[in-house]
C-alpha cells in the first residue's frame, strides 16, 4: 500500500530540518521514549488481563549498524491500522496550524503537537517501522524517505514490538558513533523506567576452573578475565520515584552521588517532594555546602517529564533563590520543550514554582523547630538561601521570620525574636528603638566590637554578600529595630540613650582645636567632629555614617537604581574626644613642630584602628614611632 502524508505537509520536512537544527539531538529522547511508552502500555495491559502469557524480557534495545541506528522494544507493537492512524495521519494533523504559529520556535514543535515520532527526520533521511501488535495482526513494514509519501506492506516478524530503524543521512554521520549515542542516552534516558540496553561492556571477574574454584597463578594470586555483558545504560527505579519513608539518609547520599558522579562534596539535606494534586510532581532537592563562591553552572537542577531527560535550566519553574540547589524535578505537567517565557505564564508552573518554596520552608522550620543545634551548623551554609529567598519572596519571607537566626561575634545563633529580648534591655535607645550592632569583619572592626562589648553590647556576626539588603528588610518588617555598624559612631553614641557627658573644652578652645587637625587630614574624606566623651575612651576614632555605607554597599550588589550612592565618594568621620587628656595636650602645646606631631600621631593610630593606614603613610607612622620612643 502506499499513500499520501498529507498534502498540506509538503513542506513539512524542511521545516523540521531547519527550525531544529540547532536541538536535534532529542530525536533520541524521542524515539527511545516512544519505545518505554509503548513497553509500559503493554505492562498497564498485561495488569489488566488483556495480554496473556509471559512478557518475556522487555528491555529496549539500541543498535548502530552501518548506517543504520536501531530501535528496538517488546512492547505492544502496532497493527496497520494504528500506524495509518498514529503515524500518518495523527502526527500531520493540523500541521498547516502549527507551521504559521511555530514558524520561529522550532523547539516548540516537538512533543506538543504529537511530532515526536517525525523528529527522526532531522537526522535520517529514510526512517522504516518493523512492527508487530500484541494483538492478532500481521506484521507491518512501513517506510518513508522524508518525502510526503510512504509505503506499508505486511512483512515477516516473530517477535511482537518494534523497530525504528533511521538510515542516519551523511551530514549527521555523528549519530552513527557509539561514543556519541552512549552520551546522547545517558543525558536523555538515564532514568527511563524500562531497562535500556546499548551494546555491551566488559568487567573483570575471578577466573573458575571446572569445578567452580579460582584458578590461581605461579603467586598463588587469583587469575582475572573479562567477560562481556549487555551494557544497560539506565537506572529505571531512580529515588526520587520511591517512597521517602522508604529511604534512608544513605540511599538520598547515594543517588546524588549518581546524579553528579564528578561531584565528591556531600549534601547537606534534601527534599523529596511528592505531590499528585492539583499538580504531578516528584523529585529531591538537596541543599549543596555553600560558602562564598558558588558555580551557577555545576550540578544543575534536572527536569525530567514522566523520567524522561527535558532540560537543565529550570528557570521559572524553581524560585529564583532556589536555583542553586542541586536535584532532579519530575513532572508531567511541566510542558516539554517549551521556551522560557512560555514555562513562566504556565499557570501549572507557577503553581509548582510556590509548593517547592512553600515545602522548602516547611522543610527548614521543621529543622529549626526538631533539631536546632543541627540547624545552627547548617546555618552559614543555607543563610544565603534563606537571605535571598526573604529578599524575593514575601510569602517566603514570612515564613522564615521564625527560623531566621542570627549569630554574634562569639558563634552563637539565636532566633530573630528571641534575639531581641535578650538586648533589649541594655540596646534600647531613648525613642525604644532596639538597636541592633553588628560586624562584618571580626578582625578589622576589632577595636569597635572590643569596645561595644566593654559596655556590656552584643555584636552580630553579618558577612554575607546580600547584607545591606537583609538588614534594610529586616528593619522594616521588626517594628521599632535599626541596624548599626560597630564602627558607625563612638561606641557612646551607638545606641543613644538620653545622659550626656559633661565638657570640659571651652567653645573658644574648640574653635581653636577644630583647623589644627583638620590641617593634618585629606578633608575630602575625612570630617573632624568634636565630641565630650568618656575621659578614658581613645582620644581620636574614625567611624563611617550607617545609612552613607549601607547604601553605597547596596548600590554594588544590586546594579541599576542605586547608582547615585555607589558614585559618592568614601567618606568618614574622625571623632575627637575633647575630654581626652592627650586633646587638652594638643591643645596646650607652644611649639608648632611638637604640637603637629602629636596630632599626626594621634590621626594616624586612629586610622590605624580602623585599617585605613596603609602605605606610605603607614611606613611614616613607623618611622615616626620609633623615633618618639628613643
Ligand atoms: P506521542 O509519543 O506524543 O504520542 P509520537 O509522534 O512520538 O507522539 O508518537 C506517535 C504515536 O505513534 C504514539 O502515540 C504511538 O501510538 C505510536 N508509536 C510510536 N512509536 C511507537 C512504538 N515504538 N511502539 C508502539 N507505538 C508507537
Ligand atoms: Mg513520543
Amino acid at each position: 500500500m502506499q499513500g499520501n502524508i498529507n498534502v498540506q505537509t509538503e513542506n513539512i520536512f524542511p521545516v523540521i530540518k531547519k527550525f531544529l537544527y540547532s536541538d536535534h539531538e532529542i530525536f533520541l529522547r524521542e524515539i527511545v521514549s516512544n519505545a518505554i511508552d509503548a513497553t509500559q502500555k503493554l505492562k498497564t495491559l498485561a495488569s489488566m488481563g488483556k495480554v496473556q502469557g509471559d512478557l518475556g524480557d522487555l528491555t529496549v534495545e539500541v543498535k548502530i549498524e552501518k548506517k543504520k541506528l536501531i530501535i528496538s522494544d517488546r512492547g505492544l507493537g502496532m497493527t496497520a491500522e494504528e500506524i495509518e492512524k498514529y503515524i500518518t495521519q495523527i502526527a500531520f494533523s493540523g500541521a498547516e496550524e502549527f507551521l504559521e504559529k511555530y514558524k520561529d520556535k522550532g523547539e516548540n514543535l516537538i512533543g506538543h503537537f504529537g511530532l515526536g515520532f517525525y523528529s527522526a527526520f532531522m537526522v535520517a533521511d529514510k526512517v522504516e517501522i518493523v512492527t508487530k501488535s500484541y494483538q492478532d495482526a500481521p506484521a507491518m513494514h512501513w517506510v518513508c524517505d522524508g518525502s510526503p509519501t510512504y509505503e506499508m506492506k505486511e512483512c515477516k516478524k516473530d517477535d511482537r514490538g518494534t523497530d525504528i530503524i533511521l538510515h542516519i543521512s551523511d551530514d549527521c554521520k555523528e549519530f552513527l558513533e557509539e561514543q556519541k549515542i552512549l552520551q546522547l542516552l545517558k543525558k536523555y534516558c538515564r532514568f527511563m523506567p524500562v531497562a535500556i540496553r546499548f551494546g555491551e561492556e566488559s568487567e573483570w571477574v575471578d577466573k573458575l576452573d571446572k569445578n567452580g574454584e579460582p584458578v590461581k597463578d605461579k603467586d598463588g594470586h587469583t587469575e582475572r578475565m573479562e567477560v562481556k555483558k549487555p551494557r544497560v545504560i539506565n537506572n529505571s527505579d531512580p529515588a526520587w520515584r520511591k517512597k521517602p519513608a522508604d529511604l534512608t539518609d544513605e540511599d538520598y547520599k547515594k543517588f546524588y552521588h549518581e546524579l553528579y558522579s564528578m561531584n565528591f562534596e556531600e549534601p547537606l539535606f534534601q527534599i523529596h517532594l511528592n505531590v499528585d494534586y492539583p499538580f504531578n510532581l516528584t523529585g529531591i532537592l538537596y541543599f549543596p555546602k555553600v560558602r562564598k563562591t558558588i558555580d551557577p553552572n555545576r550540578n544543575k537542577i534536572q527536569l525530567y517529564c514522566n523520567q524522561v531527560f527535558v532540560t537543565d535550566s529550570v528557570e521559572g519553574v524553581v524560585p529564583e533563590y532556589l536555583m542553586l540547589l542541586h536535584g532532579v524535578l519530575d513532572s508531567p505537567d511541566i510542558p516539554l520543550n517549551v521556551s522560557r517565557s512560555y514555562l513562566q505564564s504556565d499557570g501549572n508552573v507557577k503553581k509548582i514554582s510556590a509548593h517547592i518554596s512553600k515545602k522548602v520552608a516547611d522543610k527548614l522550620e521543621d529543622m529549626f523547630k526538631n533539631n536546632r543545634e543541627d540547624f545552627e551548623q547548617k546555618w552559614d551554609d543555607i543563610k544565603i538561601f534563606i537571605e535571598y529567598g526573604m529578599l524575593t519572596e514575601e510569602k517566603f519571607a514570612e515564613r522564615a521570620m521564625k527560623f531566621t537566626l542570627l549569630k554574634n561575634t562569639e558563634g552563637k545563633f539565636l532566633p530573630l525574636e528571641e534575639y531581641r529580648e535578650k538586648i533589649a534591655p541594655l540596646q534600647t535607645d531613648k525613642d525604644k528603638n532596639v538597636i541592633y550592632l553588628y560586624a562584618t569583619d571580626v578582625e578589622e572592626q576589632h577595636a569597635y566590637i572590643a569596645q561595644a562589648k566593654a559596655k556590656g553590647y552584643d555584636v552580630l556576626l553579618m558577612d554575607s554578600v546580600l547584607t545591606p539588603h537583609f538588614l534594610n528588610m529586616l528593619e522594616q518588617k521588626i517594628d521599632k529595630s535599626r541596624f548599626v555598624r560597630v564602627d558607625s559612631d563612638v561606641v557612646e553614641k551607638l545606641i543613644p540613650h538620653d545622659e550626656t557627658i559633661p565638657e570640659k573644652m571651652s567653645k573658644e578652645d574648640q574653635e581653636k582645636l577644630k583647623p589644627i587637625i583638620e590641617g593634618e587630614l585629606d578633608k575630602q574624606k575625612y570630617t573632624v567632629m568634636l565630641e565630650a566623651l568618656e575621659s578614658d575612651a581613645q582620644p581620636m576614632i574614625i567611624t563611617q555614617n550607617e545609612f552613607m555605607r549601607r547604601y553605597k554597599e547596596m548600590s554594588q550588589t544590586s546594579g541599576g537604581g542605586m547608582g547615585f550612592y555607589g558614585e559618592m565618594p568614601e567618606s568618614y568621620n574622625l571623632v575627637v574626644n575633647t575630654n581626652h587628656p592627650l586633646i587638652e595636650q594638643v591643645l596646650g602645646e607652644d611649639d608648632a613642630e611638637k604640637q603637629k606631631q602629636l596630632v599626626h600621631q594621634l590621626t594616624d593610630l586612629a586610622l590605624l584602628s580602623n585599617g585605613l593606614l596603609k602605605g606610605e603613610a603607614l611606613t611614616n607612622f613607623i618611622k615616626r614611632s620609633v623615633e618618639i620612643i628613643k
